[in-house]
């Protein structure tokens, strides 16, 4: 059996760190089982959706770097998604229904005078066909609800209890009851389709094996499991992880916003950064830079997500990009360093890719070894160091064999030593080791800097 997953956002807004997280999870999943990773775009929400979103969705997994077997768009199948109404149908498991919103609202506050869950009641399916027509020729158009199976034999309309069970991946056994929910509503008055419905005959036939998402769908499973099963389909194995939770454990819904794909792109994060944090947190694994996805997906595994929200803090991204960029290789960066104006090659990058936040830091770094800099001449007296300063060529010896030199004629050792030389080569009070900068820096730089020069 070939593993078949999707990642299925709408786009009705941007990826936000939630949303990369399921992608990550079926694509990683995908990868490891040698299967296949779909992308559709949820559109059924005709207004909120846009295809500028859509784009944004594509360039900011492309990003990622989690590229797609095959996409679609659920707006281009509506013509499929009518048939299978049809057949629900036919099948006696979809009926129409008449009730204005007005009026469900006032049935479902009566139900809770009584003390009822405010469950709808069913009535549309014990009019009459005459009542009916008398309805539609009145001009009302029919909602569509699904009948749950969760009714007593030979009783169609009184509910009973009847849990729906899978085996989650993530969650364990489930038994979610059928007789809390309400028939849900398929198909809109306006003859548009909820995703609830688009989503099962999408899966069904793109014969999707595994349902990777959050637990906010929990209860859409077990209702996409009857629908699976009205549609004489295999309902797929599914696993619903636990949703993120900010710092503090306050719900993320509200911020997702802010913590857009996009956002942490523009901030000059690396995408592996991202990856790293989505795919480890909620794991038993530590969270840890890792430096691509290959190796992530060699160790992923749905059984080492955590059942407990996971918390996330951006605090945690920044660092775990510190982290990345201190032992990237340059290869990895090479092709980005010159836009950012970094031209020193790979012996730069090796000197300073430790002391870096942002890879768009290295341009500091740059600027420090090729000038001009302000040098800051704390002890002029000291800046005598500059006549022993060795002949070139320099290598990463050069540096000790200097300060050593220095020492011995000034009689300054430790900080008193080092500080005001970093002062001077650098103008600044913190940096990469000068072991590694100094041969970059060049002598004639190194003179005119202990002069009090650029
Ligand atoms: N469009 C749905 C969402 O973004 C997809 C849920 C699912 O994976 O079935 O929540």
């Amino acid at each position: 059996m070939t593993v078949i997953v999707r990642f299925a956002p709408s786009p009705t807004g941007k990826l936000h760190i939630g949303n990369v997280r399921t992608a990550l999870l079926n694509w990683l999943f995908a990868r490891r089982q040698g299967g296949k990773f779909i992308l559709r775009l949820d559109d059924t929400d005709r207004e909120r959706s846009t295809d500028a979103n859509a784009e944004a969705i594509r360039t900011d997994l492309t990003w990622l770097g989690l590229t797609w077997d095959d996409t679609f768009r659920q707006s281009d199948r509506s013509d499929r998604y009518d048939e299978i109404r049809k057949q629900l149908i036919a099948d006696g498991r979809l009926y129409p229904c008449y009730e204005t919103e007005d009026e469900l609202g006032r049935k479902r506050k009566r139900q809770m005078a009584r003390g009822l869950p405010p469950l709808y009641d069913r009535a549309a399916r014990r009019l009459s066909a005459d009542e009916r027509a008398k309805l539609e020729a009145s001009g009302l158009k029919p909602h569509w609800r699904f009948l749950l199976a969760n009714t007593a034999p030979g009783e169609p309309n009184e509910i009973v209890p009847t849990p729906v069970r899978w085996h989650d991946l993530v969650r364990g056994d489930q038994a979610i009851d059928m007789s809390s929910m309400s028939d849900p509503v398929l198909v809109r008055a306006d003859g548009t389709f909820l995703y609830t419905f688009t989503s099962v005959v999408d899966d069904v036939d793109t014969k999707i094996t595994h349902i990777i998402r959050g637990e906010d769908h929990v209860t859409n499973a077990a209702v996409q499991a009857q629908i699976f099963e009205a549609l004489g389909a295999k309902v797929p194995d599914m696993a619903h992880f636990s949703l993120l939770v900010g710092r503090e454990g306050e719900a993320l819904s509200k911020r997702l916003g802010s913590l857009s794909v996009e956002g942490f792109r523009d901030a000059g994060l690396e995408a592996m950064a991202v990856n790293s944090l989505a795919a480890l947190i909620g794991t038993s694994d530590a969270v840890h830079p890792v430096m691509t996805l290959q190796e992530l997906a060699a160790t992923f595994d749905l059984a080492k997500l955590s059942r407990s929200p996971s918390r996330f803090d951006t605090t945690e991204l920044e660092g775990l990009n510190a982290k990345l960029l201190h032992m990237m290789p340059y290869a990895d960066v090479a092709d980005r360093l010159p836009g950012l104006g970094v031209t020193g090659g790979e012996a730069l990058w090796l000197a300073v890719r430790g002391n870096l936040a942002r890879l768009s830091d290295a341009a500091t770094w740059q600027r420090v070894v090729a000038g001009p800099i302000t040098p800051v001449i704390e002890n002029a007296e000291f800046c005598a160091a500059a006549a022993l300063l060795p002949p070139e060529p320099w290598s990463a010896e050069t540096w000790g064999a200097w300060t050593n030199a220095v020492k011995a004629s000034s009689g300054a050792k430790g900080r008193a030593l080092f500080h005001p030389l970093r002062l001077a080569l650098t103008g600044l009070e913190n940096g990469p080791e000068l072991k590694a900068l100094l041969p970059l820096i060049g002598r004639t730089q190194a003179l005119a800097r202990l002069g009090g020069g650029g």
